[in-house]
C-alpha cells in the first residue's frame, strides 16, 4: 500500500508555524516513502472559512517547498457525496435528527458540569417518534444530524505517537455529524475524505486526538479503511505559553514578509517534536530521508527564535548570487546598476540574517552621510583629529585599496591593530564590524574614501 498523507488546513486564517509543521512532516512522509502527500482545503463551515486564506495557504504551501499531489480536494464542492454517505448511515439506523437548539445544548452542558458529570449530549431527541419529530419541526426548528454511538463498548487504536489509546464509548455523546444548515459537520467529511482518497495515514495536531475514536466509528459504521493516526505535541513558544497569535506568534505570510528563508524554516520545524541525529542545514530531500514517525515525541516541542536564527544564517550563506540579489531587492535603491548591485551582495551577503540588515551597508557603500552610533563617536574621537589628517592623506596614495590605506596609515600614525582598524572601519562604514574592509572598500570611490577620512581631520 503507497503511503498517502495529506494536509486539511480549514482556511479560517493564516497559516501559522503550528500547521506549517503539520503540513511538513506529512509531505516529508509521503515523499520519504515515494508515496503522495494530497491537499485538501476542509472548508464546509461557510461563515468561518475564507476564499482568501484558501489562496494564501496554498501560496505559503509552495513557497515552504511542500508540492502537493493531484487535484485540491474542496469539501464545500462535495456536499453530495457526504449527502451520500449520511443516507447511507441513515439506512442503517446510525443517525438520528436532533431538534435541540445551541441554546438548549448550552444549558444541558452547563447542568451536567454544574452536577460533576462530563458534558455530553444528553440523548434527548435519540428516540423521539414521528409525531415528537413533526410536532419539533412544526415549531420551526431546524435538525442536525447526530451519530448514535454505541452505549456500550469500547475505541481502541494505536496512535503512531501516544502508542495504545482507548476510548470507552459511554463517555462519548451523540455526536454531529450533519448541521442545521446541510453541511457535514469535521468529524465527518474529515474521515469520509480521507478513506475516499486512500490516505494511509495522518499527523495532525494533538487536539484532534480525542476526536478520533468518532471518526473511527463513522468510519466501521460505512465499511470505510481508516487511515493510521499520529497526533503531534502543540507548539510552544519558548517560555512554554501556547504559540498563538495572541502570543505575538507571526504567521506564514509574516515570516515571508521579513525576509526568512523557507529552508530556514522547516530545517527549525523538522527539529520540533521530532528528534534527529541529522545536524547541520539539509535540503528537502535529506529531511525526507530522516524522517521518522518513530522519533515524533509527546511533549510540548518549543518555537526558539534563536534557533530559527542559526537555521536562517546558514540558509542565507547557502543563497547563489542571484538567489541573494532577489531576496534583497526591496532594498536596492532605484539608481544602483545591476553589476554594481551584485557586486555589493557579493560581499555583504555573509554578514546579513534578514534584508533589513542590510541597511546600513545601503547606506554606507550608496548612502551620501555615514551615521554614527554613541561608540562610533567614542572612538572616533579618541583616535583624534591628527589620525584622520595622516588617514586622508594615506588615502590619497591608497585609493580604495584597503590594504594600502591601512598600511600607510599604520605608517604615518605608528598605530596598529584596534586602535589602526576601529577608527577606520568606523569612519568609513558607521559600523563597528562587518563585512571585510578590502571587499567593502572596492566598491567606494576613492573620492568618497577621502571625504569620508577628511570629515574627522579638522580638529574640534
Ligand atoms: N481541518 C482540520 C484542522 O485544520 C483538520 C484536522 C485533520 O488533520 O484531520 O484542524
Ligand atoms: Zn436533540
Amino acid at each position: 500500500m503507497t503511503t498517502t498523507t495529506r494536509f486539511a488546513p480549514s482556511p479560517s486564517g493564516e497559516l501559522h508555524l503550528g500547521n506549517a509543521r503539520t503540513a511538513l512532516f506529512n509531505w516529508l512522509l509521503a515523499r520519504r516513502d515515494g508515496g503522495r502527500f494530497l491537499l485538501r482545503i476542509e472548508d464546509t463551515d461557510a461563515e468561518r472559512s475564507k476564499a482568501e486564506f484558501t489562496a494564501q495557504l496554498k501560496t505559503d504551501l509552495q513557497w515552504l517547498g511542500l508540492a502537493w499531489d493531484g487535484e485540491i480536494v474542496e469539501q464545500s464542492k462535495r456536499g453530495d457525496v457526504y449527502r451520500e454517505a449520511l443516507e447511507r448511515l441513515a439506512a442503517v439506523g446510525r443517525v438520528y435528527p436532533c431538534y435541540c437548539t445551541p441554546l438548549e445544548i448550552e444549558v444541558s452542558r452547563k447542568t451536567q458540569i454544574a452536577s460533576g458529570k462530563p458534558p455530553r449530549y444528553a440523548g434527548t431527541c435519540r428516540n423521539l417518534n414521528d409525531t415528537q419529530r413533526a410536532a419539533k419541526l412544526a415549531e420551526g426548528r431546524k435538525p442536525t444530524l447526530r451519530f448514535k454511538v454505541p452505549d456500550t463498548g469500547r475505541v481502541e487504536f494505536v496512535d503512531l505517537v501516544h502508542g495504545e489509546q482507548r476510548f470507552e464509548c459511554a463517555d462519548i455523546g451523540d455526536f454531529i455529524v450533519q448541521r442545521a444548515d446541510g453541511s457535514a459537520a469535521f468529524f465527518f467529511s474529515n474521515i469520509v475524505d480521507d478513506a475516499m482518497s486512500g490516505v494511509t495515514l495522518v499527523l495532525r495536531g494533538e487536539d484532534h486526538l480525542s476526536n478520533t475514536p468518532r471518526q473511527l466509528m463513522i468510519a466501521e459504521a460505512l465499511d470505510l479503511t481508516a487511515p493510521t493516526y499520529g497526533h503531534i505535541s502543540l507548539i510552544t513558544s519558548a517560555d512554554g505559553s501556547p504559540l498563538s497569535k495572541r502570543h505575538g506568534a507571526k504567521s506564514l505570510r509574516q515570516l515571508k514578509e521579513e525576509g526568512y528563508l523557507p529552508l530556514a524554516l522547516v530545517n527549525h520545524l523538522f527539529r520540533l517534536g521530532h528528534s534527529s541525529d541529522l545536524h547541520g542545514l539539509q535540503t528537502m530531500e535529506d529531511l525526507a530521508r530522516g524522517f521518522d514517525p518513530s522519533h515524533l515525541v509527546r511533549s510540548p516541542a518549543r518555537f526558539d527564535p534563536v534557533q530559527l536564527e542559526v537555521w536562517q544564517r546558514d540558509a542565507v550563506h547557502r543563497l547563489t548570487i542571484d538567489e541573494a540579489c532577489e531576496w534583497l531587492q526591496p532594498h536596492r535603491p532605484a539608481e544602483v546598476s545591476d553589476n554594481d548591485w551584485r557586486a555589493f551582495v557579493t560581499v555583504v551577503q555573509a554578514n546579513l540574517i534578514l534584508p533589513a540588515d542590510v541597511t546600513p551597508w545601503v547606506q554606507a557603500i550608496f548612502g551620501q552621510d555615514i551615521a554614527l552610533d554613541a561608540e562610533g563617536e567614542a572612538i572616533i574621537g579618541a583616535a583624534g583629529a591628527a589620525f584622520f589628517q595622516a588617514a586622508a592623506s594615506a588615502a590619497i596614495e591608497s585609493g580604495n585599496d584597503w590594504k594600502l590605506l591601512s598600511q600607510k596609515t599604520r605608517e604615518l600614525t605608528g598605530t596598529k591593530g584596534p586602535e589602526l582598524f576601529k577608527p577606520l572601519r568606523y569612519a568609513l562604514t558607521g559600523q563597528g564590524h562587518g563585512p571585510e574592509l578590502a571587499p567593502l572598500l572596492s566598491l567606494l570611490t576613492p573620492d568618497r574614501i577621502r571625504a569620508r577620512l577628511a570629515r574627522w581631520s579638522a580638529a574640534a
